[in-house]
């Protein structure tokens, strides 16, 4: 295990993107953090398991990723068991009965009660519930108006737009370009609809993560010397109804979860 004696040894194994998803204003902030055990060097969700693990022990307890996810959704839930539910229901244009609000992710039902108790029709991990609990929490209830942009156009998304594309578009992409049925699987499974798009890709699919939230996904396949793409598209009014690293962390669970499909079946 390496041994830390200063904060700039730990600053330097950033990425200095300033992303603040550690909660902190800036890289060094949270190099300082790190250095005087305020914070875990797992709070930096850039960070190699292999950094991670010459670095951890050395500076602080361990504490992963994934539990920081867990503390995150307990939070959430305790703001949630504090809220009026049929308000928000009424706000966000949700079911609301017998003390539980009801919306769907990709289509399928999540709710949580007024003691914040989650209940869904499928497995939801944290890439999934920190986000709805946030948007049961701040959304605006805006509708969609099929304004598309890109994740860079969205308020906070161009500190975030490298580990945007590095997180969520390639590993998306990557399984798009060997796994000939994803597109097939994302209708089936998630409910998608395929539309023709304004933006000359050869597949686009919309889906609902949530109700008010759909995001369009292109693909253009190899053609004349022409490298395959993939893009995700956000509707203009998706960070009035959910934060930026709501759409960030739905985003990476969702390549995530392809990957995971894609492996099922044998793509490397
Ligand atoms: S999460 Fe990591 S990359 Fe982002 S500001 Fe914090 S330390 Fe820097």
């Amino acid at each position: 295990m390496s041994h830390i004696s200063n904060p700039m040894e730990i600053y330097k194994l950033l990425n200095g993107s300033n992303c603040k998803e550690c909660n902190e204003k800036t890289c060094l902030a949270f190099a300082v953090a790190v250095f005087k055990e305020k914070k875990s060097i797992h709070a930096c969700p850039y960070l190699e398991k292999e950094v991670i693990e010459r670095y951890g022990g050395a500076i602080e307890k361990p504490n992963t990723v994934d539990e920081y996810k867990a503390e995150a959704i307990e939070e959430l839930k305790q703001k949630v068991s504090l809220t009026d539910l049929s308000d928000a229901a009424k706000r966000l244009g949700a079911g609301f009965s017998n003390n539980k609000l009801t919306i769907k992710i990709f289509g399928k039902e999540f709710s949580v009660d007024t003691r914040g108790n989650i209940s869904s029709e499928v497995h939801i991990n944290a890439y999934m519930a920190v986000p709805a609990l946030n948007y049961i929490l701040n959304g605006s209830g805006k509708s969609p108006n099929g304004n598309w942009i890109t994740f860079r156009e969205l308020t906070g998304g161009p500190p975030r737009f490298a580990h945007f594309q590095q997180r969520c578009e390639k590993p998306l992409k990557r399984v798009a370009d060997t796994y000939t049925d994803l597109f097939k699987d994302m209708l089936e499974i998630f409910d998608g609809k395929r539309i023709v798009s304004h933006i000359d890709s050869d597949i686009s699919i919309i889906l609902y993560p949530l109700p008010l939230f759909p995001i369009m996904v292109c693909y253009w396949k190899p053609e004349d010397g022409l490298e395959p793409d993939l893009h995700i598209y956000f509707d203009s009014t998706s960070d009035d109804n959910l934060d930026i690293e709501s759409i960030y962390t739905f985003c990476e669970g969702f390549a995530l979860m392809f990957e995971k499909i894609a492996l099922r079946h044998g793509v490397q």
